[in-house]
């Protein structure tokens, strides 16, 4: 070996010296080592994860359904849509379907859940002993029937005036949020549960979400409970009279009156 080789072994076996005591071999091949190393990096990649995972909160959070631009379309014409409906199960005890009733210019309008033995002979909403009491409401609030629109989330009768099933809302939903659309009130009243949760995408129970506004599509909508309920608790009507007079606060209308019964 010439003198030039002696000298560059004897330099390589200083830096391979070095390179061990520095911990840090990986330029020679140690494979175990090349992979360990890149162990750091890959916990700088996780740190990001919590910032992450925050992205969707916002979308957890929204109070209201998601605005999905509905066309305003002619109440007549979305009537005429549903026909002889049979989208559902509720078409086999039905009498008459209950569309809807009132001016299709309401500022105001009151959602409920179903038409009962009456409304389904009459054709009408609200025309039984909950709908005189909500007649009433509405006469509190320095309306008419005729100045408002009325409506349910089901527009045939559940047997034995049942509650609505999550299928028999679901086909009947997009009629409801046509006529809403084509309304496009300024106020919405969700009386009771069905109406309340099916247009809030909520499943709160109504007594913590009466009295509270929300939105639906951009409109204010107050939740109060059912006329058919007030009647069996009389002692809420006061409360129920309390998210009324919300609602005239905001269509400028004054309260004089006590209590809407
Ligand atoms: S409840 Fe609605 S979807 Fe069901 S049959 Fe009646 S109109 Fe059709």
């Amino acid at each position: 070996m010439s003198d030039e080789l002696k000298d560059l072994a004897l330099e390589l076996r200083r830096h391979l010296a070095w390179q061990e005591a520095d911990g840090s071999r990986v330029i020679l091949g140690d494979r175990s080592a090349a992979v360990s190393k890149p162990a750091p990096v890959a916990a700088v990649k996780a740190a990001p994860a919590p910032v992450a995972a925050k992205a969707p909160a916002p979308v957890i959070r929204t109070p209201s359904p998601p605005a999905e631009p509905i066309a305003k379309r002619p109440l007549d014409e979305i009537r005429r849509e549903l026909g002889d409906c049979q989208r559902c199960k509720l078409c086999s005890g039905r009498k008459t379907i209950v569309f809807g009733s009132g001016n299709p210019r309401a500022e105001l309008v009151f959602v409920g859940e179903g038409p009962g033995e009456e409304e389904d002979l009459k054709g009408v909403p609200f025309v039984g002993q909950a709908g005189q009491l909500l007649t009433k409401m509405i006469e509190a609030m320095k309306f008419t029937r005729d100045d408002v629109y009325i409506c349910n989330v089901v527009k045939c009768r559940p047997p034995n005036n049942r509650n609505p099933e999550p299928d028999e809302i679901e086909a009947c939903e997009p009629f409801l949020k046509a006529q809403l659309a084509s309304l496009q009130p300024k106020v919405i009243v969700a009386l009771g549960k069905f109406a309340a949760q099916t247009l809030l995408r909520d499943t709160t129970a109504i007594t913590r979400l009466r009295g509270q506004w929300r939105e639906y599509q951009g409109v204010p909508l107050m939740p109060t409970f059912h006329p058919a309920y007030l009647l069996r608790k009389p002692e809420e009507k006061r409360v129920a009279w309390m998210d009324l007079q919300e609602v005239m606060k905001r269509l400028g209308k004054q309260s004089d009156s006590k209590k809407g019964q």
